[in-house]
């Protein structure tokens, strides 16, 4: 029995318990459950914490992914250039509008796509580049949308791991022509339910975005696009307004609990996260990287910690991609997969859980 789950959002939604109910109620009375006042408020308010101008919200953070590059213009026979070493959704999006993923292999520091491998996979296909916040820390965006701008590509950026995080002080979500965000369950900001996000500072695409969630509707039965049906539902929208703002303290709480275990680890034979002095990490995951990992994981549940390794298989070995995407090398995502290990990191995870983690983790290192 894990008595410290690798997640605990059963924690984090009972402290706020009366907060939650009274806003189910609001809209259960109300009566509005799609496209109303709640969906308005929290894209106003998102859109604000994120420093974005517009937010226009969507069903998940995949559909996020689907509608951004859909508005950036890509087509099928386009080639998105992105990393392997994220969750499957990313490509999936890519895929889903017919266009080819172009894998770039990682920085073996932050996990994230290698700025200075990305030039040498342009192509004239290239349409846009989609980098992956991973665990929580920011992809080398100053970079990226040098190189985006050079050669007119788009930048969508996959923040479903990072929000609050920053880069050079500016937050993820604002970098990017258009960023993507995810309210899933255990994501830093969760619904209670799927959800999710999007980001623009560009007037055409939010119109167009609030259109195509929407069948293409501009006006009530009247299309002007083939759009989709994805929408956050009222109930959502109404949660996830009562958890804004909590959400810069749970992020700092989980900067504090990662703080902790980066200086009880410093001495053990492991890879730790790294941050460097402009950026704030959110950590999504904190993530011990070790040879050992799966030894590691299977000794850390056995005495009831819960863990998990993000990620067992990167993207262009996953069956539904072979032979769908393309690459060059990318011997460092190879190498990094399977080795790459979560322990529980949440907000609301107690001093003395998180010193059973670092006993439990001392203790198998010897
Ligand atoms: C969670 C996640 C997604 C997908 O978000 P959903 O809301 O689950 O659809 C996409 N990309 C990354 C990096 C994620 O972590």
């Amino acid at each position: 029995m894990e008595t410290i789950p690798l997640f605990n959002i059963e924690r984090q939604n009972a402290r706020l318990h009366e907060k939650l109910t009274a806003a189910a109620d609001r809209v259960l009375t109300n009566g509005v459950y799609i496209s109303g006042e709640e969906n308005r408020l929290l894209e106003e308010r998102i859109a604000s914490y994120c420093s974005s101008t517009y937010a226009v919200a969507v069903n998940s953070g995949t559909d996020a992914l689907i509608l951004s590059l859909d508005v950036a213009g890509v087509k099928p026979g386009d080639e998105v250039i992105t990393t392997p070493y994220t969750f499957f959704a990313t490509a999936e999006a890519i895929k889903r509008l017919g266009a080819t993923p172009v894998f770039v292999d990682i920085d073996p520091g932050s996990y994230n796509i290698d700025p200075a491998l990305i030039e040498e996979a342009i192509t004239e296909r290239t349409k846009a580049i989609v980098p992956v916040h991973l665990f929580g820390l920011p992809a080398n965006m100053e970079t990226i949308n040098k190189i985006a701008e050079r050669y007119h590509l788009a930048v969508i950026e996959d923040a479903c791991q990072a929000i609050g995080a920053k880069h050079k002080g500016k937050p993820a979500g604002s970098w990017g022509d258009l960023a993507c965000l995810s309210f899933y369950p255990t994501k830093n900001f969760g619904a209670c339910g799927d959800g999710g996000m999007i980001l623009t500072n560009h007037q055409v695409f939010a119109e167009k975005l609030k259109m195509i969630r929407t069948h293409g509707t501009y006006k009530k039965y009247h299309h002007s696009y083939i759009g989709y049906n994805t929408r956050l539902d009222e109930m959502q929208a109404a949660f996830l307004s009562e958890k804004l703002s909590y959400l810069s303290d749970w992020n700092d709480r989980r900067r504090t609990i990662a703080k902790a275990y980066s200086e009880a680890f410093s001495r053990l034979p492991v890879q730790l996260p790294r941050e460097e002095e402009d950026e704030r990490h959110v950590y999504h995951l904190y993530i011990l990287k070790t040879k050992r990992a799966e030894e590691l994981e299977e000794y850390l549940k056995d005495h009831g910690i819960g863990c998990g390794i993000y990620y067992p298989l990167p993207l262009h070995r996953q069956k539904a991609l072979i032979g769908k995407c393309q690459y060059h090398r990318l011997s460092v995502s190879e190498e990094t997969a399977g080795t790459t290990l979560a322990i529980p990191i949440y907000p609301e995870l107690t001093e003395e859980e998180q010193d059973q983690v670092i006993r439990r983790v001392l203790h198998f290192f010897g």
